[in-house]
């Protein structure tokens, strides 16, 4: 199967490329991050987020995760607040081929849908994000795209394939289906 071929889709799935006939009303972060994919795409150049909050020892840890995802998403930014539902995730590793400690699920609830995001190390130990879809092959729900950034989102929102690309922990999600072709090749 070739990337091109893993599409996403959903409850509400944005059936039109163009941003002038896209799905409305956007709510406030969807259309921040709109914009911030836009300009990033007129610019070429990305808007700077700094540092990532640090763990602190007395914080819990599925907290921190939730710390970075608004860090990341420059959620604070939009003067309100955004609910975010953070859990453990026990079907995916938090590092690959980990067994002892489980990823982190995180989902932002919008009046009409529910963004669901993967919180995993990476193999530079990093924590990294990916929104999570269903498998175009076997429909479980499984990660499709990195979003470590708020312009991401707004690739993702767009449907801007080609700016994404993808996310490494698709093929080695344990969430497929056992036969499903995606899976690990
Ligand atoms: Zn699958």
């Amino acid at each position: 199967m070739t990337r091109a071929s893993v599409r996403i889709t959903g409850p509400n799935p944005l059936g039109d490329p163009m941003p002038s006939t896209m799905r409305k009303p956007f709510n406030d972060v969807e259309k921040a991050a709109v914009e911030a994919a836009m300009e990033r795409a007129r610019s070429g150049l990305t808007g700077r987020i700094g540092p990532d909050p640090a763990l602190h020892s007395q914080d819990a840890e599925l907290r921190w995760v939730e710390a970075v995802l608004r860090h990341r998403l420059s959620l604070l930014s939009l003067g309100r607040p955004v609910a975010i539902r953070t859990r453990d995730d026990h079907t995916h590793p938090l590092v690959a081929d980990g067994r002892h400690f489980p990823a982190v699920a995180l989902s932002i609830p919008f009046a009409d849908r529910t963004l669901d995001f993967l919180a995993t190390y990476d193999d530079r130990r990093r924590l990294t994000f990916d929104v999570v879809g269903p498998c175009d092959l076997c429909g479980e729900p499984v990660p499709t795209e990195e979003i470590n950034r708020l312009e991401d989102l707004g690739d993702f929102l767009l449907q801007t394939r080609d700016a994404l690309g993808g996310s490494p922990r698709f093929r080695t999600s344990p969430a497929h289906a056992a036969t499903c072709p995606a899976r690990g090749n």
